[in-house]
C-alpha cells in the first residue's frame, strides 16, 4: 500500500533576494499568458529595455500532511484492495500553496526561457525513465491497463516541447501615426490547475508544462480517484531543479480543496479539465471571487459520421478503439456513430468483431486492453445507461458486467431516438449507439444537435465532402479519417 499521507506537497520560500539583473524581452509563445497593451506616445521611442531581477533562493522543499491531519483511502477498482492513504488538503493548505507560488513568481518569471526550460527537460527524462512505474500507479488507482499506456510518452513530449517553446512574440501596430502600440505577453502569476482521473499524467503535463514555461507558478490539485502519478511527479520537482514554490501539488476532493482553488483571490487564472457539471461550478466560483480567467476542457458526446465511400474496415476499427479505449472513459470518444444506410451492415459487423475481441481483465497484467470502470460510482452510472438503452430493444452487442471487478464488456445499441438519454448524455463507459442517415444535411443536423462540442470525426474518401462537412460540424476538433490514438 502506498502511504501518500504526505502528498499535500507545498514548497515554502524562506528567503529570496534580488541579486543580479538581466535583460529579457522574451515571453512565452504558447499557453498561459495574458496580452498586455502598452501604448507609447511619440515615435522617438523605438526600443524599450526591461530590467528584470533574478532571485537567489535558500529554501526548504516540503512534503507536508494536510493541516487538519485528514486523509482519504484509495481502493483498486479491480480487486477492491486498499492501495493508498492520501492527504486531504484543506482550504488552509491551498492557501499555503498559493502563498508559496506567489512568493516564487517574481524570481521564476524573471528567468530566461532557457533557464525555465532546463528543469522541464529534466522532468521529461524522469517521466521517460519511470514510465512503467507510472503506468502501474494508474492501473492500481483507476484501472487503466498498463498495456497501451501512452500517457508517459505524451507527458515527456510536452515537458520537452515546452522546455524550448517559451519565446513568445507579441504584436506591434503597423501604422498608428504618433504612437507605438505594443502588445506584450505576460504571465498571469499564480495559476490554479485541476485535473481529472481518466488520464492524470496527460493533464498534469499539458497544463503544468506550458504554465511554468510561460513564467507562471502553479498550484495543481490531483483527482481524488487517481492522485498517484501526480504524487510521483511531485517527488521529482526539486530534483529536476524547479525552484521551491514554482510547482505545488495538493491532493484532495473537489470539496474542499478544488473549490478553494476556484474561489481563491490570489489565483489569476485556472485551467480545468473534467466534467461539464464541475466546470459550471468553477465558473461560478471564479465569478463570485476575482473573475479569474478560466480555461476549460469539458465533457463530450462526440459524433462520428461514416459515409458509405469510406474505408469501412478502418473506420470501424478506429471508432471501436475510440469508444472502448480506457473502458470508454475518454472525453473525445465517439459515443454517437452515424453510418450511411447502405454501409450500415458491413460497418456494424466489423465494429462488433473488434469490440468482441477486447481482452478484459486485470489492468496490471500484460495482454489486457480493457480494465474496470474507474470506481463503483462510474460502474453504476454506466449500468444505469445500459439499462435505459435496453428498454429501447435495439442491441447488437450486449456485454456482461461484473460487479466484483467492475468490468463492463462493450455494448452496441442501434437506431436510438435522437432525444433519448443515451444519445444526449455523456455515459463515460464502453457504450456506443450506431444510428443511420441518408443525406449529408440530415447527418450534419443530427451530429450538431448536442450541447457538447469537443470532438467529432468523419470518414469519407471524397476530400471535397470532407472539407465541406468538417466546416459544418460544430465541434472544437474534427478528425478526418482519424478517430483516436491507436497504438
Ligand atoms: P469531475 O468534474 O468530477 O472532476 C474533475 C476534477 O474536478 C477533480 O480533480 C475533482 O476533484 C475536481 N472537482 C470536483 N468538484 C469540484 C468543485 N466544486 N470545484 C473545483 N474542483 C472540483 O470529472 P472527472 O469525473 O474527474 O472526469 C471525467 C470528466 O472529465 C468527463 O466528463 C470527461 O469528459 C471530462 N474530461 C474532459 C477532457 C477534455 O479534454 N475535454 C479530458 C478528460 C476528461
Amino acid at each position: 500500500m502506498y502511504d501518500v499521507f504526505n502528498s499535500s506537497h507545498l514548497y515554502k520560500r524562506e528567503y529570496a533576494d534580488v541579486e543580479e539583473s538581466s535583460e529579457s524581452d522574451e515571453r512565452p509563445r504558447d499557453g498561459f499568458f495574458k496580452d498586455q497593451l502598452v501604448c507609447f506616445l511619440g515615435m522617438k521611442l523605438l526600443f524599450c529595455r526591461f530590467e528584470v531581477s533574478r532571485a537567489r533562493w535558500t529554501c526548504n522543499t516540503l512534503f507536508v500532511p494536510a493541516s487538519t491531519g485528514e486523509t482519504f483511502e484509495l481502493f483498486s477498482p479491480f480487486d477492491g484492495k486498499k492501495v493508498a492513504k492520501v492527504a486531504e488538503a484543506s482550504a488552509e493548505d491551498v492557501d499555503s500553496a498559493v502563498n508559496a507560488a506567489q512568493a516564487a513568481f517574481p524570481a521564476w518569471s524573471a528567468l530566461s526561457p532557457i533557464e525555465r526550460g532546463l528543469p522541464l527537460k529534466k522532468m521529461a527524462e524522469k517521466i521517460t525513465t519511470h514510465k512503467s512505474d507510472l503506468a502501474d500507479l494508474e492501473a492500481l488507482s483507476m484501472g487503466r491497463p498498463v498495456d497501451g499506456y501512452f500517457d508517459a510518452n505524451y507527458a515527456a513530449v510536452h515537458f520537452n516541447y515546452f522546455g524550448e517553446a517559451a519565446y513568445a512574440q507579441g504584436h506591434t501596430s503597423l501604422n498608428t501615426p504618433g504612437f507605438l502600440n505594443m502588445s506584450l505577453r505576460q504571465p498571469f502569476g499564480v495559476v490554479g490547475i485541476i485535473i481529472p482521473w481518466n488520464a492524470p499524467l496527460v493533464f498534469f503535463s499539458k497544463k503544468v508544462a506550458p504554465a511554468v514555461a510561460a513564467g507562471n507558478t502553479v498550484v495543481l490539485k490531483s483527482s481524488e480517484k487517481a492522485p498517484l502519478t501526480s504524487w510521483k511527479l511531485a517527488q521529482w520537482i526539486e530534483e529536476c531543479g524547479f525552484p521551491p514554490g514554482v510547482i505545488n501539488v495538493v491532493s484532495g476532493h473537489g470539496q474542499v480543496s478544488g473549490n478553494a482553488i476556484s474561489a481563491h483571490m490570489k489565483i489569476r487564472a485556472i485551467s480545468f479539465t473534467g466534467s461539464t457539471r464541475t466546470g459550471r461550478k468553477i465558473q461560478i466560483a471564479s465569478a463570485n471571487s476575482n473573475l479569474k480567467k478560466v480555461v476549460f476542457e469539458l465533457g463530450g458526446k462526440g459524433p462520428a459520421v461514416i459515409f458509405a465511400d469510406a474505408d469501412l474496415e478502418e473506420a470501424a476499427k478506429q471508432t471501436e478503439f475510440s469508444i472502448n479505449y480506457n473502458s470508454g472513459q475518454t472525453c473525445m470518444a465517439n459515443s454517437r456513430i452515424y453510418v450511411q444506410e447502405s454501409a450500415k451492415e458491413k460497418f456494424t459487423e466489423v465494429f462488433k468483431k473488434f469490440a468482441s475481441q477486447r481482452k478484459i481483465g486485470n489492468p496490471r497484467e500484460s495482454g489486457i486492453n480493457h480494465g474496470p470502470q474507474a470506481d463503483k460510482v462510474q460502474y453504476d452510472t454506466v449500468l444505469k445507461y445500459i439499462a435505459l438503452g435496453k428498454e429501447l430493444g435495439q442491441v447488437s452487442l450486449d456485454g456482461e458486467a461484473n460487479s466484483e471487478n467492475l468490468t463492463v464488456h462493450p455494448v452496441i445499441f442501434n437506431d436510438a431516438p435522437e432525444d433519448h438519454a443515451i444519445m444526449k448524455e455523456e455515459i463515460f463507459g464502453p457504450v456506443v449507439v450506431i444510428n443511420t442517415f441518408s443525406s449529408e444535411e440530415e447527418v450534419i443536423a443530427k451530429a450538431n444537435d448536442t450541447e457538447f462540442g469537443l470532438y467529432a470525426s468523419l470518414w469519407t474518401k471524397d476530400l471535397e465532402r470532407a472539407l465541406r462537412v468538417s466546416k459544418k460540424l460544430e465541434s472544437g476538433m474534427i478528425g478526418v479519417n482519424w478517430g483516436l490514438v491507436d497504438e
